[in-house]
């Protein structure tokens, strides 16, 4: 089963993805951590992208659409997939389509993370990751059970992202505005929306997405 987890800069999308691939032998597809990789490693991809990731802006639809479908290629048979950021433009939903077809997959689910957009700058500027497996943590929603040590791999280092400040939060929210809910029509027209409240607290959003995923 292969499902687009659509909302916000902030909404839960990361943290639900990873909770799906826990419980269900899933594959999160991020394109925002396919290309911090990318930057990291110094790559073509990563030297195109670094700039336009630090100002909050989109890379362009060519690049992501490249890194899903090579990632989609490294899935093992019947291995479901979780697009977590993507597709963000409607280049990339169409991408997208040919991608999946191309392969035999089908969408079956869009899971749209409804936030309040005042929570988000808070949710964002609070965020941090276990800097050797990647958990997400929140300075205030979601702490590790031992203060300073992962929950999920025992490792004492974090770090957090240089775009997750509030400029250019304010950027990546008009982006997600202008350019990413106006692709929820396209699904819509599918029937294969469904809407979860992101406002709720994680393990309620997670329960909500099992209910959905399960029918
Ligand atoms: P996204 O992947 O959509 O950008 P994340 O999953 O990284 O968002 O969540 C952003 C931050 O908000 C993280 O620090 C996470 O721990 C926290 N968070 C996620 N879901 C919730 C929630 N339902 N309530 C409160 N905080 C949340
Ligand atoms: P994210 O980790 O999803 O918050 O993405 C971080 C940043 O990576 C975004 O602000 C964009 O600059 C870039 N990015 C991630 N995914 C995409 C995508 N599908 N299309 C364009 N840019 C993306």
């Amino acid at each position: 089963m292969d499902i687009i987890l659509l909302g916000p800069p902030g909404a839960g999308k990361g943290t639900q993805a990873q909770r799906l691939v826990e419980r269900h032998g899933m594959r999160q597809l991020s394109t925002g951590d396919m290309l911090r990789a990318a930057v990291k490693a110094g790559s073509p991809v990563g030297l195109q992208a670094k700039a336009v990731m630090e100002r909050g802006e989109l890379v362009s639809d060519e690049i992501v659409s490249a890194l899903i479908g090579e990632e989609l290629d490294a899935l093992a048979t019947g291995q479901g997939a979780i697009f977590d950021g993507y597709p963000r433009t409607a280049a990339q939903a169409k991408s997208l389509d040919a991608i999946l077809a191309a392969r035999g997959r089908t969408l079956a689910q869009v899971i749209e993370l409804e936030v309040d957009e005042d929570a988000l700058v808070a949710r964002i500027c609070g965020r941090y990751t276990c800097a050797n497996c990647g958990k997400g943590y929140h300075d205030t929603f979601e702490q590790p059970k031992v203060p300073g040590t992962c929950d999920k791999c025992g490792s004492h280092e974090f770090k957090r992202r240089p775009d997750d400040n509030e400029d250019t939060v304010r950027t990546r929210m008009g982006e997600y505005r202008a350019k990413t809910a106006p692709i929820l029509p396209i699904y819509e027209a599918r029937g294969i929306v469904a809407r979860v409240d992101g406002m709720a607290d994680i393990d309620n959003v997670t329960a909500a997405i099992e209910g959905i995923i399960k029918r």
